[in-house]
C-alpha cells in the first residue's frame, strides 16, 4: 500500500494569478498539513504560470508543481487528467483539495474515478481526525437543511471546497517554498473535447463573488426593471452588485450569471440584501454564509426573516427608495 502523506491542492489562475478559491485552498490546506505535520503541495497546470508559483508559495506551499504545455492554456479534463493522474501516483497525496468551481466540479468526480477513491464535494469545512490522520469533510446535505461530517477510507481522500468557506492566508513573500518544473507531454490524441470558442462574459459592474454588498432581488419584483433602477441604485451607492433568485433568472429578467443558490452562484458578502425573495432553502443554500443578511418582503411569514439579522417587513417599492435615501443622506452627511 503507498504511504500516503501531505496535501495536494490542484490550483486555478485567473487572468495570470492565482484564483482567489486556490488562496483560501492554501490557507485551510495550510492549517491541515501542520496538524499532519506534513507538506503542503500545490499543482498549478496551464500555460505561462510564471509568477503565479511564487504567489503559492506566498500564501503557504511546500512545494509548487509547475506544469505548463500549450494544451494545458484552458481547464480541459482530458489533458488536466493526464497531469493530476501521474503526479498524484507519484507524490501520493493524502489528501487532494480542489474548489468547487467550474473545473472542481468537472474534475473532481473524474479524478476520483480514476484514483478509484471517494469525494466530498461542496464542503464548508475540513479538518483532520487525530486517530486515523483521516480528511473529515462536513458538507451540506437536504439541499443545505443540514449539514453532515463524512470521512472515507478510501485513500487519497478527494474534496472541493466552496468558495469563501476557507480564509486565506497573509500573503507573506518571505516564505520559502520549492518550485518545481514539472514536465508533461500530453498526450492530444487522448483529449476528447475542443474548445472551438471561448465568450467572454460582458463583465457589468462588479463580480457578484467579489462584491462585499449583493442586493439580491425575487420574483417578487415582478420583471426586469427593478433590477436595473431601484436595486441597481441601491448597490452602486454601496459600491455592491445586483443578484438574484432563480425565478428572475429563469424567466429572462436577469442574466444566468446573477443567479444566486444551489443551482447558481455561491456567495458570502459582507452584506446581503434579499428583496422579495421567500427564502427556499435552495437560494438560502447561496448566501447563507453572508456575514449579515438583511431582509425585505411584504410576507411577515416569509421564510427569509429566520435566515436574517434584520427584516422589514413592507412593500420593496415602498421600503427600498426610502432605504436608499437615508443612506445617500448619511453618506453625505
Ligand atoms: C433542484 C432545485 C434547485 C433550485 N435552485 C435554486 C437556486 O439556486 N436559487 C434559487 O433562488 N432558487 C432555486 N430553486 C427554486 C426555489 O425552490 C424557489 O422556488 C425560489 O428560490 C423562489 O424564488 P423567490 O424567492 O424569488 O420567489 P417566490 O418564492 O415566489 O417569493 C417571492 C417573494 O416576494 C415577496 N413579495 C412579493 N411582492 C413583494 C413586494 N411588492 N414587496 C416585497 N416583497 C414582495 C413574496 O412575499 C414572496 O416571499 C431551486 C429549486 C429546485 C427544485
Amino acid at each position: 500500500m503507498a504511504d500516503y502523506k501531505g496535501i495536494l491542492i490542484c490550483g486555478e489562475l485567473a487572468n495570470g494569478k492565482l484564483a482567489s478559491i486556490t488562496t483560501e485552498l492554501l490557507g485551510c490546506g495550510r492549517k491541515l498539513a501542520d496538524d499532519l505535520k506534513e507538506d503542503l503541495l500545490c499543482l498549478l497546470t496551464g500555460e505561462g504560470i510564471g509568477e503565479a508559483a511564487k504567489e503559492a508559495v506566498a500564501y503557504g506551499a511546500d512545494k509548487v508543481y509547475v506544469a505548463e504545455h500549450a494544451s494545458l492554456k484552458e481547464y480541459e479534463a482530458d489533458s488536466y487528467m493526464q497531469v493530476a493522474d501521474r503526479l498524484v501516483k507519484e507524490v501520493s497525496p493524502r489528501a487532494i483539495l480542489m474548489g468547487q468551481t467550474f473545473m472542481g466540479r468537472d474534475f473532481g468526480p473524474r479524478l476520483a474515478f480514476r484514483l478509484q477513491t471517494s469525494l466530498a464535494t461542496d464542503c464548508l469545512d475540513l479538518s483532520i481526525d487525530p486517530q486515523t490522520r483521516t480528511l473529515v469533510q462536513t458538507r451540506p446535505v437536504y439541499g443545505s437543511n443540514a449539514q453532515a461530517v463524512f470521512t472515507g477510507e478510501a485513500m487519497p481522500q478527494i474534496a472541493t471546497v466552496r468558495s469563501k468557506a476557507m480564509s486565506p492566508l497573509e500573503r507573506d513573500d518571505s516564505r520559502k517554498g520549492e518550485i518545481i518544473s514539472y514536465k508533461v507531454d500530453v498526450d492530444v490524441s487522448k483529449v476528447r473535447i475542443k474548445t472551438l470558442e471561448t465568450i467572454k462574459e460582458e463583465a457589468v459592474g462588479m463580480k457578484l463573488e467579489d462584491a462585499p454588498v449583493i442586493v439580491c432581488g425575487g420574483r417578487g419584483l415582478g420583471g426586469p426593471d427593478p433590477f436595473q433602477t431601484t436595486l441597481k441604485e441601491l448597490a452602486d451607492l454601496l459600491n455592491g452588485a445586483v443578484g438574484a433568485s432563480r425565478p428572475p433568472a429563469d424567466n429572462g429578467w436577469v442574466s444566468e450569471a446573477l443567479h444566486i443558490g444551489l443551482t447558481g452562484k455561491i456567495v458570502a458578502p459582507d452584506l446581503y440584501f434579499a428583496i422579495a425573495v421567500s427564502g427556499a432553502s435552495q437560494h438560502t443554500a447561496g448566501c447563507s454564509s453572508s456575514k449579515h443578511i438583511i431582509a425585505i418582503n411584504k410576507d411577515p411569514e416569509a421564510n427569509i426573516f429566520r435566515e436574517a439579522e434584520f427584516g422589514v417587513v413592507g412593500k420593496y417599492e415602498e421600503v427600498v427608495p426610502a432605504l436608499t435615501k437615508k443612506l445617500k443622506e448619511l453618506l453625505a452627511a
